[in-house]
């Protein structure tokens, strides 16, 4: 059984954080990036904003009724864009098996990262360090073990499912480590899986 270190790194509040960051008249107070125009719908909340039930994907409307000072500011997607380049100059500085989720979110594989660090959930402290030196933003990260053995998941039937496929294509695997996104659909982690294995 093939056992990895995996680590989930995910920025907190990642746009609303960057605006926050930038403006510093938004600090502690809460803040929604999006949903600032008729129809508009929320991309991203603050803390601040969360306490009071403000999430992303709420319309704007919905939104103002529940926080009445919320402050609305239109996203600013190069920012976010720059800040996530760092981010992952940094995953890749410890490792070259990242697996980017969106802008602010991967998972990385550091079984064998660039320190020899044997520690996944060290790497991840250095990394969230490394990130807040660079960025003045937080990042949480979580350790996952994955194992490739149908038997190890007792979880989600999909899980189980993508686990067994890569037992019948076994010889497919590249030894060096598999990425599991246990949050993208099944085909689409299959297929990233596959590229991999070719
Ligand atoms: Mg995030």
């Amino acid at each position: 059984m093939d056992h990895r270190k995996i680590i989930h790194i995910d920025m907190d509040a990642f746009f609303a954080s960057v605006e926050q960051r930038d403006s510093p008249k938004l600090k502690g107070k809460p803040v929604a990036v999006g949903g600032g125009h008729e129809r508009g719908v929320v991309c991203a909340a603050s803390y601040e904003a969360r306490k009071y039930g403000v999430r992303s994907a709420m319309s704007g409307k919905k939104a103002k009724e529940l926080c009445p000072d919320l402050i609305f500011v239109p996203p600013r997607f190069d920012a976010y864009k720059e800040a996530s380049q760092i981010i992952r100059e940094i995953f890749h500085d410890y490792t070259n098996l990242v697996e980017p989720l969106s802008l602010d979110e991967a998972y990385l594989d550091v079984t064998n990262n660039h320190y020899n660090i044997p520690y996944a959930t060290q790497v991840a402290k250095d990394i969230r360090s490394k990130i807040y030196e660079r960025t003045e933003l937080t990042a949480s990260a979580m350790d996952e073990r994955v194992a490739l053995d149908p038997t190890d998941f007792g979880g989600k039937p999909e899980e189980k499912e993508l686990v067994t496929r890569l037992h019948q294509t076994k010889e497919g695997i590249p030894k060096n480590g598999i990425i599991i996104d246990a949050t993208a659909p099944l085909e689409h982690v299959v297929g990233k899986i596959l590229k991999k294995c070719n």
